[in-house]
């Protein structure tokens, strides 16, 4: 019995954990960041680049400046730093000594530590993780810088830049700064070199440099919607929200129990187009009602795709199309952390709401009377699901003795029954408290079950245990979603801590 409660305490402390981690993590760090195509970027760090003299850790440590935000400023710094940066390429030795060559890469892994723009330069730490600067010519680094910066362009969802024109942008300064003719007609040289009026040969010209973009191969799930079309906005809010995951902090501590987004397109079907969204693969597992795991271990694809090579699987030709039977993936030998996933009825916490959300028995009194909500409904939901967890059964059902099916009306008379009478303050919000209420009182037509308090209800635990627990379920399931503990105090509460400790 002991053993049982203390496993059940660690699940219900390991759960409560990640959901509010998952909280910390959505909530807003200021707008948005349009990292939309670099998650990928982001994923595989790459091991340390050759020839470093330079510790490492110095090298690729975290970044230094604090967020810029103002995003003139931004754009203005961006602008003199790319002319600053690509002109450092165009000037960089044609055939550079292992020492230039070291110096010059060591220099960019500080430049990105260091960019004043702290959001910026974390971004950019990403894009070189996934591709680490080229050093071995002039050409090389420039055409690598010209593919980084077109990198960002397409982050930023600018034009790429045609790197085949980068000499006559950059002034490499090699065809000699006494370029008289063009001085003189107050041309600029790289200008007259784009013009054709030079005939020196512009080693920048025609760009040989090659940067693979996929680096390794690896193994990806695609979510494919069925129905993009009827899906409406709500396509896209899934697609926004992974949009804001990938653009907040990697080093947040919350990061590797959320679901990554690689990449996204839409494929023409026979009616409709169909979204794919990207992901990183995830072990599902179907017993502990459908949690989703990371997968340590990609010999379970190897394995995959070799015996689907040896042995493919079968199908058959419907409606134009082949429908293959399906293969089982094996149990991977290793499972990463349990990943919060399917975000396609999360919403912005910064936005107003007061639209109807969360399971039935879950929702949040401010959600069943269509008052404002914010964050506060999702801890009424942990609240409610940390007992679920715990003591095997809902705290609330709603369902309705008349109707014998989930009413709004009964699941608020079991919470006045735990409760008390909501507080004014919130009913004044509600637009369907008139519905409930009238005058303070409710009357719904459904009388209230007797009071029993959360002391009754809880039966597993005892003494200090038992306060502790329900100490902690009162900081959730308080009427006024402003009393509601946050979930970073959740996180410091005792009853968890002490749970997570083990
Ligand atoms: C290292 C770094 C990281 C950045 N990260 C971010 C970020 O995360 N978020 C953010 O909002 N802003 C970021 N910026 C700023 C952003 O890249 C732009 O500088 C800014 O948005 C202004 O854009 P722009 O359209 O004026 O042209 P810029 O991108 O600044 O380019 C200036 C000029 O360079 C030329 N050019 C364009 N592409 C290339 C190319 N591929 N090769 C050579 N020349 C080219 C064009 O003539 C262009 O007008 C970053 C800047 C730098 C230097």
């Amino acid at each position: 019995m002991a053993n049982r409660q203390i496993a059940r305490r660690i699940v219900v402390s390991g759960a409560l954990s990640i959901c509010l981690l998952f909280f910390l993590f959505i909530r807003p760090q200021g707008p948005p960041s349009p990292a939309v195509r670099a998650p990928g970027h982001i994923v595989h760090p790459s091991t340390n680049a050759p020839g470093i003299v330079i510790q490492d850790d110095l090298l690729k440590g975290a970044v230094v400046m604090p967020r810029l935000g103002n995003e003139t400023v931004k754009a203005e710094l961006g602008r003199a730093t790319w002319k600053y940066f690509h002109t450092v390429m165009a000037r960089f030795p044609e055939k550079p000594t292992t020492d230039e060559q070291d110096a010059l890469r060591s220099y960019i892994y500080l430049f990105a530590r260091l960019y004043p723009c702290g959001e910026c330069a974390e971004h950019f730490q990403q894009h070189l993780n996934k591709y680490p600067p080229q050093v071995s010519s002039r050409k090389a680094a420039a055409g690598w810088a010209c593919f980084i910066h077109n990198e960002v362009n397409v982050m930023l969802d600018k034009p790429e830049f045609d790197c085949n024109d980068l000499g006559a942008f950059y002034d490499c300064g090699c065809a000699g700064d006494e370029d008289e003719a063009g001085a003189e007609d107050g041309t600029h040289p790289a200008t007259s070199r784009a013009a054709g009026k030079s005939d020196e040969p512009d080693p920048l010209d025609h760009l040989a440099v090659e940067i693979s973009k996929e680096a390794h191969r690896r193994y990806v799930t695609l979510k494919m919607f069925i129905n993009s079309a009827s899906l409406g906005k709500q396509l896209d809010d899934e697609l926004n929200i992974y949009r804001r995951i990938e653009g907040a902090s990697q080093n947040h501590p919350g990061r590797e129990y959320v679901r990554s987004l690689l990449d996204s397109f839409d494929v023409d079907g026979p009616e409709e187009k169909h979204r794919c969204l990207v992901h990183p693969p995830l072990w599902e597992n179907i017993k502990a009602d459908n949690l989703m795991f990371g997968i340590d271990d990609d010999s379970v694809f190897s394995d995959f795709e070799e015996n689907e090579l040896r042995d493919p699987s079968p199908g058959k030709e419907l409606d134009g199309r082949t429908i293959y039977v399906s293969r089982e993936l094996r149990m991977p030998k290793r499972l990463d952390a349990p990943v919060l996933c399917d975000f396609g009825s999360a919403v912005f916490g910064d936005e107003k709401h007061t639209e109807d959300v969360q399971p039935d028995i879950y929702r949040a009194p401010e959600v069943i009377l269509e008052a404002p909500w914010t964050y506060s409904v999702d801890i009424w939901n942990v609240g409610c699901m940390i007992w679920d967890l715990f003591e095997g059964g809902s705290l609330f059902s709603g369902r309705d003795p008349e109707f014998q099916t989930y009413r709004s009306r009964a699941h608020l008379a079991e919470m006045i029954s735990l409760l008390g009478p909501p507080p004014p303050s919130l009913l004044a919000q509600g637009d369907l408290t008139g519905k409930f209420f009238k005058e303070g009182n409710f009357c719904a037509g459904i009388p209230v079950p007797e009071y029993t308090p959360l002391e009754a209800r809880e039966t597993t635990l005892e003494g200090e245990e038992k306060e502790k627990f329900l100490c902690l379920v009162r900081k959730m399931l308080q009427w006024e979603p402003g009393k509601r503990s946050s979930a970073r105090e959740l996180e410091e509460d005792d009853w968890v801590q002490t749970g997570l400790r083990g």
